[in-house]
């Protein structure tokens, strides 16, 4: 297998987080004879500092060049004064344009081992595993009129999406449950909101495609509750931008830490790949971020551009283990017994011992 992988690792903890992912998308590469190569570039703040620019025009051909594109964080607060255009992070907003992806895809897992990071009591989070589909170019945050009116004090922003818009981020949720536990749960607002009645009607057609699959539809209000009472019983939720927006988020509690959560943008020119948190600049250099994050990022890679299932769910249990053995880093210290805290280096050091580990065995049985 070959991949040719764009590297950008951007502002604060984002080089901290990135190097740790990279090495553990090598470790599977040199484990599995697979040849990945790397292709580094700027982008936010450190690209604003070297060349004017938060996306320069080297970093955009590299990513249009590559199989897929791994992203650390940009942001950095010495340029809070600029234009929300020129700041650091006008560059991430402008790749995601430029790369196209409609669908952006953001698991939210329970982590038995991190039961006490969450507010959430454990009994209700246990086995939650739910996959977000979100629609990522159309609904409020794209469609016009759009405007702001001082004289007047009147605004407008607009809902729109057409049919075709809805069919292909649907069946990328079919076809992403297909390979899960079988179950799409649509959320709409359709008792209020034609486009949300295109949206249901469209989603229910396409649905007829896909006969092993369950579809439900869920209103949006009443989806944001079920999500914090009963959260293990969804398994892929599909959403329009805004909807997604915020559940999202919500269920991001779930895992416990911000530092733990990756995602993925699918469906354009080239796959986008970016752990959910941001520079952080309050930790770093500190050695305090969290890398699994980026490191569930780099398995979401290796499932969704290079077509390495068993590396990416290798990598994820990895991550599981370690958790259960006590590792842990700031972020996820809070409660939870015999814990070790942990360097951002030391903790990606441990999923890499633990994922050799598992590969190791793998090897071995097949060559039985
Ligand atoms: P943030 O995600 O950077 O940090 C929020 C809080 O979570 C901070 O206390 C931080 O220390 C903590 N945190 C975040 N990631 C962590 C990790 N991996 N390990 C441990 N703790 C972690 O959000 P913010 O503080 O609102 O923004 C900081 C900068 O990042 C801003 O410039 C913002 O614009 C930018 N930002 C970028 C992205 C992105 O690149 N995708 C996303 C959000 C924010």
């Amino acid at each position: 297998m070959r991949l040719k992988l764009a590297v950008f690792a951007g502002d604060g903890i984002g080089p901290e987080v990135t190097r740790e992912a990279t090495n553990i998308l090598r470790a599977v590469a040199e484990l599995g004879g697979h040849e990945f190569t790397f292709v580094e570039g700027l982008i936010g703040g450190v690209a604003i500092t070297e060349t004017g620019s938060p996306l320069p025009t080297a970093t955009l051909d590299a990513a249009l060049d590559s199989d897929a594109v791994l992203l650390g964080a940009v942001g950095d607060n010495k340029f809070n004064a600029l234009t929300p255009d020129k700041r650091p992070e006008a560059g991430l907003l402008q790749i995601r344009q430029a790369l196209g992806g409609f669908a952006n895809l953001r698991p939210s897992v329970a982590y038995a081992a991190l039961a006490a990071s969450s507010p959430l009591r454990p009994e209700v989070t246990k086995d939650t595993d739910i996959l977000f589909v979100r629609e990522l170019l159309g609904g409020l945050y794209f469609g016009t009129p759009r405007w702001w009116n001082k004289e007047t004090n009147e605004a407008i922003n607009t809902m729109r999406y057409t049919r075709d818009e809805v069919v292909r981020v649907a069946r990328v949720a079919f076809e992403l449950a297909s390979k899960r536990r079988k179950k799409v749960t649509s959320v709409d607002k359709a008792n209020v909101l034609e486009v949300s009645q295109l949206w249901r009607a469209t989603v229910t057609e396409v649905a007829k495609d896909y006969p092993e699959i369950t579809l439900e539809h869920q209103l949006v209000d009443s989806m944001a509750m079920h999500i914090m009472n009963t959260p293990r019983n969804f398994d892929v939720v599909l959403t329009e931008n805004l909807f997604g927006d915020i559940l999202s988020d919500e269920a991001g509690v779930i895992t416990g830490s911000l530092g733990m959560l990756p995602s993925a943008t699918i469906g354009g020119k080239v796959n986008l790949y970016e752990p959910v948190h941001g520079s952080a600049p309050d930790i770093a250099g500190t050695g305090k971020a969290n890398p699994l994050g980026a490191i569930l990022t780099a398995a979401m890679v290796l499932r969704h551009s290079a077509n390495l299932e068993q590396d990416a769910r290798a990598v994820e249990a990895a991550v599981h283990k370690v958790l259960a053995a006590g590792y842990r880093t700031a972020d996820i210290a809070r409660g939870g017994e015999n814990v070790q805290l942990v360097s951002t280096q030391e903790m990606g050091k441990r999923v890499h011992q633990a994922l050799a580990e598992s590969i190791d065995r793998r090897q071995a049985m097949h060559a039985v």
